[in-house]
């Protein structure tokens, strides 16, 4: 029964916005780390489920290649099934999720359901003509993903993971020029207009990207220790 006196803890919501090459996973991971929450990137759920060649992935595989978007229906299913997992009960991190009106209109709909709401939506804020030699150079740990790349962010021994002391690394099929250069023409048309979609919610913050990894990552932290207390 409740005293009165217990504060009320919600789930935090967070959104990372950006064009591919922003610094959402890589600034996702290090927020999950300082403030305990969980980092839930649709394209991860989505390479996952190629890999495993589910019914999901084996319709998301071509669509993720060309740099276009997968559908709502794929995307808020794998999302559904994820958020449904009890390690999310602290709070998220959304890395690449909503990205379409449909998508954030269908999680503004999932969290009234339960008497929640996005705590905050931050924007990483880039040049686009930056954008392409960010993606292209990157490539992560194959066994924790921590992610790295070749001018801003090499290992500190060469082919070995600062993590977890992994000696493989992956890049990614679709960091290539052509695609990065579709994926920021879908990020442009389709998700770029949710900015103006969280800036009327009123939980809109921006944050500029351009800085080197741990500036970008001081100024996200001062917007998450101010949104969650
Ligand atoms: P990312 O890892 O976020 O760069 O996503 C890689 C690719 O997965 C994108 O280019 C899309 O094809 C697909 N994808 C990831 N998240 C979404 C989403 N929320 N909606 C639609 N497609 C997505």
């Amino acid at each position: 029964m409740p005293t009165g006196t217990e504060v009320e803890t919600r789930p935090v919501v967070l959104i990372l916005l950006g064009p591919p090459g922003a610094g959402k996973g890589t600034q996702a991971r290090m927020l999950e780390e300082r403030f305990g929450l969980v980092q839930l990137s649709t394209g991860d759920l989505l390479r996952a489920a190629v890999a495993e060649g589910t019914p999901a992935g084996l319709a998301a595989k071509a669509v993720m290649e060309s740099g276009a978007l997968v559908s709502d229906e794929i995307v808020l299913e794998i999302l559904a099934e994820r958020m449904a997992r009890p390690d999310v009960a602290r709070g998220v991190i959304l890395d690449g999720f909503p990205r379409t009106a449909g998508q954030a209109a269908a999680l503004d709909t999932l969290l009234a359901g339960v008497g929640q709401a996005v705590t905050a939506a931050i924007s990483l804020e880039v040049d686009d003509a930056a954008m392409v030699g960010r993606v292209s150079g990157r490539f992560t740990c194959a066994a924790c993903g921590e992610g790295y790349h070749d001018e801003h962010k090499q290992p500190a021994v060469a082919g070995t993971c600062d993590k977890c002391g992994g000696t493989e690394f992956k890049r990614r099929a679709d960091d290539n020029a052509e695609t990065v250069a579709e994926r920021l023409k879908a990020y442009h048309a389709q998700t770029a207009p949710l900015i103006a979609h969280y800036a009327g919610l009123g939980v809109l913050e921006r944050v500029d990207a351009m800085q080197d990894i741990d500036a970008v990552a001081g100024g996200l932290g001062d917007i998450v220790a101010r949104v969650t207390v």
